[in-house]
């Protein structure tokens, strides 16, 4: 049946620290949060009563009514939607601990709460879910941080992810820790990873990040765009626009050299998150001209971009409520 809804509240999943919700996103007008268990700590899931309360979310979308948390969001598309229970959108956002301390990181900015909280493993649970056939292919399957490489089971996971055949993941990393289940994936061109370094130079990404990893993550994305052989596996260079820090024309030009010369084709961009959501009604056309900027620079250099979500709802005049 044909109806306004999104790929997350019909068929998505998103492990949160201490919660299941549909997706992760958050900067739209409604905010996001849309809870499928709001007091999770990695045990095995009820299938029934997770995808009973799916059901419900999906039916108010098919009736017409857009879930107030989901107001005004880039995600939401009018389209013939299937009725079966099952995911095909995944996304691991649980893992907490990271090797940088970006300044912008909500993480960082919240370290005393975020330190009290324990991690899980999700590999039964994916295990499970493979078994059950309640995981399925043709969507995407998305980690955000911390630092996903660093979790003791990552490179299980993700062999266990590529070995049963899932294609379309992408890792949101900070770059700084190489990973050989990574590499090989962008070999087998199921994987994208997405390594933000927001900076061209070492003295801007260390005011940014407060760690000294600039030469080491250029090294670490050189390597993941080496396997990136027959341009189906990626490595995304990642550039979240910081208002007062990197926001110039100058170090966006050092950037893309940067990818350039390490043989990267790939870049995103992105807003940052705490200021765009305070300054969503008054951003500057300034910022806009940016965006452009980068897309007329990676046009130069047959480069592809990608916009995040804040910088699409820019990009796309969705930014104001
Ligand atoms: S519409 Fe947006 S907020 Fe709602 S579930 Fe989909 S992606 Fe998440
Ligand atoms: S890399 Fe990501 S998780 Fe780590 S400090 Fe930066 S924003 Fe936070």
């Amino acid at each position: 049946m044909k109806y306004l809804s999104c790929r997350y509240i019909e068929h998505g999943l998103d492990f949160e620290h201490t919660r299941l919700e549909t997706c992760c996103f958050t900067c739209h007008s409604g905010g996001g949060h849309i809870t499928l268990n709001s007091d999770y700590k990695g045990e095995m899931i009820d299938w029934d009563k997770l995808f009973t309360l799916k059901r419900k979310y999906r039916e108010e979308h098919r009736k017409g009514n857009i879930l107030p948390n989901c107001k005004g969001c880039v995600f939401l598309e009018e389209k013939d939607w299937d009725e079966e229970d099952y995911i095909n959108f995944l996304q691991f956002n649980y893992w907490i601990q990271c090797n940088s301390k970006c300044t912008y990181c909500y993480e960082v900015q919240n370290k005393k709460i975020f330190d009290k909280i324990k991690p899980y493993n999700t590999v039964p649970i994916i295990k499970e879910m493979i078994e059950k056939n309640i995981l399925r292919k043709g969507g995407e399957i998305a980690f955000g941080g911390g630092e996903p490489t660093i979790a003791p089971e990552f490179e299980d996971l993700i062999k266990l992810l590529t070995e049963s055949s899932f294609r379309n993941m992408r890792i949101h990393s900070s770059g700084i820790k190489f990973s050989p289940a990574i590499e090989e994936a962008i070999k087998k061109g199921v994987l994208n990873v997405v390594i933000s370094i927001d900076s061209g130079c070492e003295k801007t990404y260390k005011k940014i990040k407060t760690v000294n990893s600039f030469k080491k993550v250029v090294e670490n994305m050189k390597k993941y765009a080496a396997a990136n052989k027959n341009n189906y596996g990626l490595m995304t260079s990642k550039y979240i626009i910081i208002p007062n820090v990197n926001d110039n024309r100058k170090e966006i030009d050092l950037w893309i050299e940067t990818v350039k010369s390490i043989g990267g084709r790939w870049l995103a961009v992105d807003i940052e998150d705490v200021w765009y959501k305070t300054n969503r009604a008054t951003i500057s056309p300034y910022y806009l001209d940016l965006v452009n900027y980068i897309i007329e620079r990676a046009n130069e250099y047959k480069m592809k971009v990608e916009l995040y979500d804040r910088a699409r709802g820019l990009k796309e005049g969705k930014n104001q409520i």
